[in-house]
């Protein structure tokens, strides 16, 4: 489930990363796009302002040129100079202070004057010789029209000009026409400049009809023949309406593949048009560099992007499912744990409420462990759990919750179908030979509880504490065995209550009644010690047992009050044994972990003693080895003030569960009494393992000086067994049962009499 929402979260997160990466790249694309499609227009702006200042350069010169033109003539017509003999001296004299290649002078009468470099090179003659372009420039003089021609090849210079020509007025009348020539090289200087374009554009010159008048800058390359790019310009008709309009037309063209952009910009002298021809592709290949450049370097951040999300995407998710795992699984078998399963239970339990809860538990394995090794015990544990999870359903799953502590959910809940499920795992486990030499057999116990209707409320938690109970019925009977929580259990539920509104008045009534079992010494089985356990006899004659009302007892804080009037009870025995003249033996009281821990338990033990006269040496108090899961320390205070001021300890039920082998060389008691469940282990010398954990507790014991004891003695050979491992006293049916104190003191005591 949690493994799911991980998974659909990463996938999510990815999802969005991907659209962000794809985002990323469209805009790398639109951000290509509009910067390829602006610099198209900057360089379009750009040609057009340099093509508008080389015009700008161009028109400047040729208004120079018209300047001096027209200074020249009006001092020639002003002044009547062209009557003069020694006009073509003077203009000679002109000629010579300007720039002009050629300046001439042409009259009415079609004679004229012409001077090159400063040369007067012909005179008075007919106007017929000159060239037809000089004859259009003349001519329109003579209309009064300044005029500039289209390149021609000088008469006399042989050079390629512009021929020049201004009206020679006197007064209103035009008595003559004044030309110059200048070199095309001038314009072309102007032309070439600095280069358009950084030096890779290069300008034409043309009028109208796409005549070439100059040339100027480099060409890149040779694909581009004038005549070809003529050809692109003129071959199209739009293009030429334009250019026959005098618009500026701006075109793209191709030749031999390659892309050129040209401007052809009317310059306002005659039809002239100023042709700036731009090679694109070189400026192309730049952008595409530097597209390339950027859509890399976008492509490297898209790859950046997914990298960093799928690299951080994934030791997240990792670290997520580490996390899971540790809060949801138990690390030793990989199971869940307890939290898990019960959330999972729950989960279950709403879908379907029929199904059954298992606790399933392995006798005295804190023993495995110290004995066989912490490794021998993990690799049990994990046994447990691969035999439970291969005899488990598709549906149904189960926990360790701690030590050898598992819980199971299955979906039957026949009674008969469950324990026998149950017993198969049990004897899967237990019938193991492959390890510990095959010398011991381990033995399990199961607590079940079935669900039942009724109220839905809360119902897998109280199922769990069902199954508590369950199992704790379980382990006392020392078998693979399996207990159903079911009606006998309520029965104790009906009987808890009356415990609890009665036990009061049956304290006052003196319904609780000392019994007495002797503790015998295993060689000589002399009686050596009595131990106090209680009965409650009810008014009808009934006895109640202390398993059914001493839980109730320690849970609400009774047993306090109790647990002191059996110290009171034993006192009054001793004294009266005394009294009679009997040397009394010491007398074993149970004590609950609530007295023990009372404050001011000393001084009342104290008082009950010293009220009988009996001494403090006389009473043996057992508390449980469940204590010796709190404070070590705090135990031992108290133990260390006990015993200073007489009292003897006991431990009672040592491995019934908790205590380990190490807390006993910690704790200074007197007395060990070993729990029954031992007995019924080894008994019949089936189990070698039990066998060897209570002889190595005999004789660790004897080496702290602690005395052993060994509970629920019920036999012969259970006698003979315990003797033979070197325990120090027994008590059991064997030797007696608990009997009421008149009969104990009848049968063991009258030896006693002084
Ligand atoms: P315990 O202290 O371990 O007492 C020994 C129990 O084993 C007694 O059960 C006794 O009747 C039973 N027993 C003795 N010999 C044998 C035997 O050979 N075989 C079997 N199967 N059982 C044997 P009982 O009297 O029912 O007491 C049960 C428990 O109740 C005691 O266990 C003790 O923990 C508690 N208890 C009894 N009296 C008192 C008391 O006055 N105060 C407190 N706090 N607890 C008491
Ligand atoms: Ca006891
Ligand atoms: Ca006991």
């Amino acid at each position: 489930m949690d493994e799911r929402l991980i998974r659909r979260r990463w996938i999510r997160t990815m999802a969005v990363v991907c659209g962000i990466a794809l985002l990323v790249l469209a805009a790398g694309g639109f951000a290509v796009w509009f910067l390829s499609r602006s610099m198209n227009t900057v360089t379009e702006e750009q040609i057009e302002m340099e093509t508008a200042e080389y015009g700008r350069r161009l028109k400047k010169q040729v208004a120079s040129d018209f300047q001096i033109l027209y200074t020249v003539a009006s001092v020639i017509g002003d002044g009547g100079l062209a009557e003069r003999t020694d006009f073509p001296q003077i203009l000679q004299g002109a000629s010579q202070e300007n720039d002009f290649l050629t300046l001439s002078y042409f009259d009415q009468d079609g004679s004229n004057i012409v001077t090159s470099r400063g040369e007067i090179v012909a005179q008075k003659e007919t106007v017929e010789f000159v060239q037809a372009e000089t004859e259009n420039v003349v001519e329109r003089g003579f209309q009064g029209l300044p005029t500039i021609s289209n390149r021609v090849k000088g008469l006399y210079s042989q050079e390629m000009v512009f021929m020049y020509g201004v009206p020679v007025r006197q007064g209103d009348d035009v008595i003559g026409v004044l030309t110059s020539s200048s070199q095309v090289s001038v314009f072309q200087e102007i032309l070439n400049g600095e280069g358009i374009q950084g030096g890779i554009g290069w300008f034409h010159l043309m009028d109208g009809d796409g005549n070439l008048l100059i040339h100027a800058g480099t060409k890149p390359d040779e694909d581009l023949s004038d005549d070809s790019l003529y050809e692109a310009v003129f071959g199209d008709e739009k293009t030429v309406e334009k250019i026959q309009n005098g618009e500026q037309v701006l075109l793209h063209k191709y030749r031999g593949g390659k892309e050129y952009r040209i401007l052809l910009m009317p310059l306002g002298i005659n039809d002239w048009y100023l042709t700036c021809v731009s090679p694109a592709w070189i400026q192309s290949h730049q952008m595409n560099m530097l597209m390339y450049v950027l859509g890399a370097m976008f492509c490297i951040m898209v790859i950046l992007i997914l990298f960093l999300a799928f690299f951080g995407g994934s030791t997240a998710s990792r670290n997520n499912r580490d996390l899971v795992q540790l809060a949801f699984y138990d690390s030793l078998t990989g199971t869940h744990n307890f939290v898990h399963f019960r959330q999972l239970a729950e989960e279950a339990s709403r879908e379907d409420k029929q199904f059954a809860i298992v606790s399933l538990n392995i006798h005295q394995f804190k023993f495995i462990n110290e004995i066989f090794g912490k490794e021998q015990g993990d690799d049990l544990l994990r046994y447990v759990a691969r035999q439970i999870g291969r005899a488990l359903g598709p549906d149904e799953f189960f926990c360790r919750e701690n030590a050898d502590s598992f819980y199971l959910f299955l979906r039957d809940t026949d009674r008969e179908l469950v324990r026998r499920r149950i017993e198969g795992i049990m004897s899967s486990i237990t019938g193991r030979t492959d390890n510990y030499n095959g010398n011991y057999r381990i033995q399990m116990y199961s607590g079940v509880v079935i669900s039942e209707d009724g109220e839905r409320d809360r119902m897998v938690e109280r199922m769990l504490n069902h199954v508590m109970f369950a199992l704790a019925k379980a382990r006392t009977t020392h078998q693979n065995t399996v207990w159903f929580f079911d009606s006998e259990l309520h029965k104790d539920e009906i009987m808890e209550n009356y415990v609890e509104t009665h036990m009061d008045q049956a304290l006052k009534d003196g319904e609780f009644q000392m019994f007495l079992q002797p503790k015998v010494t295993l060689t000589t089985r002399r009686v050596i010690g009595a131990e106090a356990l209680v009965r409650w006899r009810r008014p009808d004659g009934s006895f109640l047992r202390p398993s059914v009302f001493i839980p109730v007892f320690e849970r609400n804080g009774f047993c306090s009050k109790l647990d002191l009037y059996m110290i009171e009870q034993a006192c009054a025995q001793l004294r009266a044994w005394m009294d009679a003249g009997i040397t009394p033996v010491p007398i074993s009281v149970n004590q609950s972990r609530l007295v023990f821990y009372e404050n001011d338990y000393i001084e009342h033990l104290l008082a009950i003693t010293s009220a009988y006269r009996v001494s403090p040496r006389l009473i043996m108090l057992e508390i449980l080895e469940s204590i010796s899961m709190d404070s070590l320390d705090e135990l031992n205070k108290k133990i260390d003030l006990l015993k200073q001021k007489g009292f003897r300890i006991a431990m009672d039920d040592f491995g019934s569960g908790y205590s380990s082998l190490n807390t006993l060389g910690n704790l200074r008691i007197d007395e060990l009494k070993l729990d029954q469940g031992f007995l019924r282990e080894v008994s019949g010398g089936k189990n070698e393992r039990s066998e060897i954990i209570m002889g190595q507790i005999a004789i660790l014991a004897r080496k702290l000086s602690i005395a052993t004891v060994v509970e629920g003695v019920e036999t012969q050979e259970n006698h003979l067994l315990i003797q033979r491992m070197g325990c120090d006293y027994g008590q059991g049916y064997y030797y007696s049962p608990p009997i009421e104190a008149e009969k104990f003191t009848r049968q063991y005591m009258k030896d006693r009499k002084a």
